[in-house]
């Protein structure tokens, strides 16, 4: 009984650090997704600093051709000031003139203020680049780790492989069939007894039964059905012999009894 209890209990443990293998690496693929949309984040960011500055470049080229047709403006109207027959004629000239003026100044504040905005634009781009370049840098790196963890846990989980395939071959089918069952539904087929306690679902075990486990007995609890075992090892190692009065020793094991 104590060699059946023995293997289950390492096949229990091979088979839930099996689990846990498993689930390390079902979380790999989700680091490098993350690390995937921190990237492309950041390239959306830079593509839209970029095309914002763009725009500016367009507006400017624009403004500057419009600033082009008023200086063409003035200088044909300069030309007409010398040949003006009338004040009146003169004066609709200067009037011209002076508009066109006003239009110059207007659109190149206008296009001074783009020019500020395009700095501004310029510095959030170079930003947007750097970090696009550490992002993609750190992408690479989680795909390494990631493969190199992905190697690491095959190699670990083709090992712990060997060990449960070794293990069930020692225990008896019978056995083998009820732990696989409980595990499938339960996610442990086996459960320690502890201060007559099943450590599985944390009911109570009867008197009597508790007495067997001791005694070295596989059994199962009334609970949740899990195979219940003692492991003398795991027990509260006795207390040497203490100046305390027998009468208080008494009590001190009633009491952890109870609990
Ligand atoms: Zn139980």
């Amino acid at each position: 009984m104590q060699v059946l209890i023995e293997n289950l209990v390492k096949l229990q443990s091979v088979d839930l650090e099996r689990a846990r293998l498993g689930q390390a690496a079902r979380s790999l693929p989700a680091e490098i997704s993350q690390a995937e949309a921190a990237l492309a984040a950041a390239q959306r960011q830079a593509a839209e600093v970029s095309d914002a500055l763009n725009r500016e470049e367009t507006l400017r080229t624009r403004l500057e051709r419009e600033i082009a047709g008023h200086r063409q403006k003035v200088a044909r109207f300069s030309a007409q000031q010398d040949s003006v027959k009338t004040p009146a004629q003169a004066e609709a000239i200067e009037h011209e003139v002076h508009f066109a003026q006003q239009e110059i100044d207007r659109i190149e504040n206008e296009e001074f203020a783009s020019l500020e905005r395009s700095e501004t634009q310029e510095a959030a781009l170079a930003a947007a680049r750097a970090q696009v370049e550490e992002l993609a840098a750190a992408l690479d790196k989680t795909r390494e780790r990631v493969a190199l963890r992905q190697q690491e846990l095959a190699a670990e989980q083709a090992t712990l492989q060997v060990e449960h395939e070794a293990l069930r071959q020692l225990i008896d089918p019978e056995w083998l069939a009820r732990y696989d069952r409980l595990s499938a539904s339960r996610g442990t087929g086996l459960a320690r007894a502890e201060n007559q306690q099943c450590t599985g679902c944390r009911m109570g075990v009867r008197p009597q039964t508790w007495n067997q486990l001791r005694e070295g007995e596989l059994l199962t609890c009334d609970s949740c059905s899990r195979l219940l075992y003692w492991d003398s090892a795991m027990a509260p190692v006795p207390k040497s012999p203490q100046p305390e009065p027998a009468a208080g020793a008494g009590r001190a094991i009633r009491k952890h009894q109870r609990a």
